[in-house]
């Protein structure tokens, strides 16, 4: 194999800039996993931060965390895991402090610590190689592309929410929003056996989503709340779940509910915060549940790989089609951060 002294990694240097710079590889340690990581697609999260709207986090971030790549070296105590195997990134957790052994891996008391490289912080996606620990990756079909695979993490978020909504089959779920979060969560749903309409305002972005084979609304053109109950029989839906942070998608969705015992699940946030849109008497009279999701835990992370690597879900819609390289950087956030996009893919090797 050959000898890899540095690493090469992608990191935001102030608004704007992001630069390639190079560390050198540490030692792998018995539990740990060399990956060649292969993609790492630019999450909502690190392209906000590239366009200057989370200054607090500070800088350097060596981010991106919806990665993928390969195994090409591992630890004594590596047991799982085969040299060649495609792994996605999951989360970093101890595994041993009371939040971990409750199942509650996102909450993980020391958790921050794994994205602590000396100056630079982050996950390390946009680096061309990096060790992790093996409890931190998920094996993937090879079938995936590198692209595909790293959906891993947003996936994980989407199923999540799911669970928390507790939803059955045969129910009626609208999302508000067709971005990349909004499609996945109409993805998940449909997989777990849901009838879903989406509601957005973009022209490319619903066509995406009639291709992809959903009953749609444009709110700019029609009446959402009027299709909604088109849809559902004037009953109204079981389920909104609304993706975009916004005080008018909140109250929108609370009116297409149906009218008692209807769920909303605010999946996405915005600065300043949106209001939720309705008042403690309609949530009480009306029963409505509504419901908050952020993160996703280890068992979430293993039901998205089944979903992804048994193709229940395909997200290969949803990545944009230019390629970018580690040292097209730059300009892969420039896209990213233009309004309408999918993800933007990162390739963090040539060949
Ligand atoms: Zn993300
Ligand atoms: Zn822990």
């Amino acid at each position: 194999m050959e000898e890899i002294k540095n690493i090469r990694f992608g990191c935001l240097t102030k608004k704007g800039c992001a630069e390639v710079h190079e560390m050198p590889l540490k030692d792998l340690k018995d539990n740990e996993v060399l990956i060649k990581q292969l993609a790492c697609n630019i999450c909502t999260a690190d392209y906000t931060q590239w366009l200057g709207l989370r200054e607090h986090n500070g800088y350097p971030i060596s981010g991106g965390h919806e990665g993928s790549g390969v195994v090409i070296k591992k630890g004594l105590n590596v047991s799982d895991l085969e040299i060649g195997d495609f792994v996605a990134l999951a989360n970093n957790y101890c595994g041993s402090c009371e939040f971990c052994r409750s199942g509650r891996e996102s909450e993980c008391r020391i958790r921050a610590t794994y994205d602590d490289h000396g100056i630079y912080k982050g996950r390390m996606g946009f680096a061309d190689y990096f060790i992790r620990p093996v409890t931190s990756v998920i094996k993937m079909n090879k079938e995936l592309t590198p692209g595909e695979a790293a959906f891993l993490e947003p996936v994980a978020t989407v199923v999540k929410g799911i669970k928390k909504l507790r939803l059955k089959p045969f129910e009626k779920v609208v999302v508000i929003g067709a971005g990349t979060m909004g499609m996945l969560n109409a993805f998940v749903a449909r997989a777990y056996g849901a009838q879903v309409i989406i509601s957005e305002m973009m022209e490319n972005k619903l066509d995406t989503a009639k291709k992809l084979g959903f009953s749609t609304i444009n709110p700019s053109k029609e009446n959402a709340v009027d299709k909604v109950m088109e849809f559902t029989s004037n009953k109204g839906a079981d389920i909104v779940i609304i993706a975009v942070g916004n005080t008018n998608a909140n109250i929108e969705a609370s009116k297409m509910l149906k009218k008692m015992d209807g769920k909303m699940l605010l999946f996405a946030a915005s600065y300043p915060s949106p209001e939720i849109g309705i008042t403690a008497n309609d949530i009480h009279y009306r029963r409505i549940e509504v419901i908050g999701t952020y993160l996703a835990d280890l068992k979430d992370f293993l039901n998205a790989a089944d979903l992804l690597n048994t193709k229940k879900i395909d997200v290969s819609k949803l990545i944009e089609k230019n390629t970018y390289y580690l040292d097209d950087i730059n300009e892969a956030f420039k896209e990213a951060s233009t309004p309408g996009k999918y993800r933007v893919s990162v390739l963090l090797h040539k060949e």
